[in-house]
């Protein structure tokens, strides 16, 4: 029996993973404090091939910007007007090596631990609900020291698949799809130059999910907290009823934070404040948060809460000072997603008739498609059949991949009709 999807996603598959394997071997980590875009220069080797391969597919058009970010055009078939987009993101996590990536694909998975060779990396099915649901699928991981890079290059792989057989079968029918890869999705900064007017499309949809089925288009609204506690630093022999020292100020500051409005102590729709990096010396203690909530008023509380807080304890010193710097990072898509119901309408009919149920979690954390939605340019988020993001044990099945290859088909289809 076939664990693919459909016969259209098995004639993908090989395709796929041919292209998904070479994708992932090229180093496109991208790097927080990289200057300029793209922040590495690894993520121009990958986009460089990608332009080559989709001008080879028949895309003459296809470009990379000097920016980092490549765009090209599918011609729709008789008759079809629409305009609409598909994305993916070529660089990877800084949060775990990305370089010299060697993919392994276990073929028929058997079900129990997959042992990888290197650094004692263990894929446990009793840890991993998701790929306990995956006997007998080809799943591929890296060989265990770094991310295997499904996130994203099973999208990349799965865009270019899906366009490469809709270039060699002009008699299915089509919309004028327009391609975009882009780079530092990873560092938040994918959507900053992108060029919705010159992309051109009435929406799009990032191929930037995990499980199969997912459609996502309501994401957190993320915000950054940047806390400076200025103290006094005094020679300790010399500090008595002078020294103030921003250094303890800041932990007693985390220590007042509550408990169960964590990253670790929340799920579903709640959201949360968590701070992730605290630098800290006597004379002056920087905390860094990041405030996320799906609802604009919780966001506002959990903002006011930290800020409240900080002022209290810092305010136990009079002789301490108090900065507290409030960015917004990106906004949740659903209110720019609303007006357009026909958008996720499509993606759900195209997921269904690949013969999948359609299943509609929030995202908890943003994506290249949350600013995108905001800057005019309507754009959901879909499954990828990659999982374990950010990590050694990233895993993906071919067969889910190729189902995601496989709905991008039929969403042509879909929008062939408006
Ligand atoms: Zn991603």
């Amino acid at each position: 029996m076939s664990l693919f999807t459909s016969p259209l996603a098995e004639e993908i598959a090989p395709d796929l993973l041919e292209r998904f394997q070479r994708y992932v071997r090229v180093d496109t980590q991208s790097r927080r404090d990289g200057e300029g875009s793209p922040s590495t220069p690894g993520q121009l080797d990958l986009s460089r091939m990608l332009v080559d391969e989709l001008k080879a597919a028949g895309l003459a058009d296809a470009q990379l910007d000097d920016k980092g970010y490549v765009m090209a055009t599918l011609p729709a078939t008789d008759g079809a007007t629409a305009v609409v987009g598909l994305l993916a993101h070529v660089d990877t996590s800084p949060d775990a090596p990305g370089a010299g990536v060697e993919p392994i694909v276990h073929r028929a998975y058997a079900g129990g631990t997959i042992e990888l060779p290197r650094n004692g990396t263990v894929l446990d099915p009793a840890k991993m609900p998701e790929l306990a649901g995956k006997e007998g699928h080809d799943i591929v991981t890296s060989s265990g020291d770094t991310l295997l890079g499904a996130d994203d290059k099973a999208g990349v792989a799965e865009i270019m698949a899906a366009v490469a057989h809709l270039a060699a079968h002009p008699e299915l029918p089509r919309p004028t799809l327009r391609i975009g890869f882009t780079p530092d999705e990873e560092i938040g900064r994918g959507a900053l130059g992108f060029d919705v007017e010159r992309f051109g499309a009435v929406c799009a949809y990032t191929m930037d999910g995990s499980t199969v089925g997912e459609l996502q288009d309501e994401t957190f609204t993320g915000v950054e907290a940047i806390i400076t506690i200025h103290g006094i630093d005094v020679h300790p022999g010399f500090a008595t009823g002078k020294l103030v020292n921003a250094a303890r100020l800041a932990g007693r500051l985390l220590a007042a934070l509550p408990p169960d409005l964590s990253p670790e102590a929340t799920s579903g729709r709640q959201g949360f404040i968590h701070p992730y990096e605290v630098s800290a010396t006597t004379g002056q203690a920087v905390i860094r948060a990041i405030v996320r909530d799906f609802d604009e008023d919780l966001l506002q509380s959990h903002i006011a809460l930290l800020r409240t807080t900080a002022e209290e304890v810092v305010g136990s010193e009079p002789r301490a000072r108090l900065e507290v710097d409030v960015r917004r990072q990106y906004p949740n898509m659903r209110s720019h997603l609303a007006p357009f119901p026909e958008v996720v309408e499509a993606a759900e009919r195209a997921i269904r008739s690949e013969g999948i149920e359609p299943l509609r979690t929030p995202i908890r954390g943003g994506t290249d498609g949350s600013l995108l939605s905001s800057m005019g340019l309507p754009t959901p988020n879909v499954f990828t059949g990659g999982h374990e993001y950010h990590s050694v044990r990233e895993w993906a099945s071919v067969q889910d991949m190729a189902a995601a290859a496989a709905t991008i088909v039929r969403l042509a289809e879909v929008w062939s009709q408006r």
